[in-house]
């Protein structure tokens, strides 16, 4: 759907047990853009994503979705608002056949037309996933594995989709394959919020983004002046 919902988490802390990972966290997707959150591993990129999703508790702070408060909301409320999510790694469920997968993506809608229709264009525009729709997601290859976690993801026809590290484990053709769909999702109007360790490609493909480091977000600015920032530097590379 075309997105004209800005997300926004304002000054966000959360964590697990007693540790504090995100400290006072900021973030904003702007509709129908792409925004990125750069870190190195343990920096709390995937802490942001479950918080924003409601799989984590907000301790403090505040989440936007548009007009509605978000924060602490139960995790299937937040996804029936519109907010969508493709899991690490582009993970799928191997035992299931394509179709099967789909349909467990669409398992929050009630209509069962609308989910065949929905599957219906997402065959479209993944004609690769319809020829193979009755073989098990297991012995896909890995961009077609990829493919199906994005689409599935998409079975909601969500206006914003959150990747978290869409590119990890996946050889070079495959991560600009990933990047493509990302781009034409964009393309479609829908906004995207992008976790990521491969910084090149994804600030290539971002309009803004966010660098956190130790949970909190030590730079942020459009993806142009990102790829000059010298804390982008620091954050990656360790220099003091
Ligand atoms: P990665 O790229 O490795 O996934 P990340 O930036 O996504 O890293 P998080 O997974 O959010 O980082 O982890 C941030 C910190 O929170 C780390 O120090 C991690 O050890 C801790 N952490 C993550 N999950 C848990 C958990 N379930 N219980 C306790 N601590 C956790």
């Amino acid at each position: 759907a075309t997105a004209t919902r800005k997300l926004s988490a304002i000054g966000v802390t959360a964590g697990y047990d007693r540790a504090d990972v995100l400290k006072g966290v900021t973030v904003e997707v702007k509709p129908g853009t792409v925004t990125c959150i750069l870190g190195a591993n343990g920096a709390g990129k995937s802490t942001l994503i479950r918080t924003i999703l409601g799989l984590n508790r907000v301790r403090k702070g505040e989440v936007y979705f548009g007009g509605a408060a978000i924060a602490n909301m139960p995790t299937h409320k937040i996804a029936a608002l519109g907010i969508a999510t493709v899991p690490e790694g582009n993970r799928v469920l191997p035992r299931m056949t394509v179709l099967d997968n789909l349909k467990v993506g669409g398992l929050l809608m009630r209509d069962s037309r609308r989910v065949a229709a929905r599957m219906e264009e997402l065959f479209e525009t993944f004609p690769r996933l319809r020829e193979r729709r009755g073989q098990l997601a297991g012995t896909l290859s890995g961009g077609e594995r990829s493919m199906l976690s994005i689409a599935r993801g998409l079975m909601t026809d969500p206006e914003l989709v959150i990747f978290d590290e869409p590119s990890l484990g996946l050889s070079p053709l495959f991560v600009s394959e990933v990047f493509g769909i990302v781009r034409r999702l964009k393309t479609a109007g829908l906004s995207i919020l992008l976790v990521e360790q491969n910084v090149r490609q994804t600030l290539d493909v971002a309009d803004y983004g966010y660098v956190l480091v130790q949970g909190q977000v030590v730079a942020e600015g459009d993806a142009e002046s990102l790829k000059q920032n010298a804390e982008l530097h620091k954050a990656y590379f360790g220099v003091h």
